[in-house]
């Protein structure tokens, strides 16, 4: 097992570097930022989610939180068996 961290670091295993880098991968704006009448911006994302602002959150708010779920689903998915959570899954 190579060990690629760098001093002083934890080292990640490559499972969960490599889903890391899956949600990085699968998840990115595509696109241009676009514009509706009615004030509502938006993009999409590779995945088909479309990201934009609302009544009471905006546009980065949502892409960042939409980023930070893919990114937990993904190291969720790919966390050791028994690992402490604190979410639980179904
Ligand atoms: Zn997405």
């Amino acid at each position: 097992m190579s060990d690629t961290s760098t001093p002083g670091e934890e080292p990640v295993s490559a499972a969960l570097r490599d889903a890391k880098a899956r949600a990085r991968s699968t998840h990115y704006t595509v696109g241009t930022l676009r514009a509706d009448p009615d004030g509502t911006v938006w993009l999409e994302c590779s995945c088909g989610t479309v990201l934009r602002n609302g009544p009471t959150w905006t546009l980065d708010e949502h892409v960042r939180l939409h980023r930070a779920e893919a990114k937990y689903l993904e190291l969720s998915a790919a966390a050791p068996a028994g690992i402490p959570r604190m979410i639980d899954l179904p």
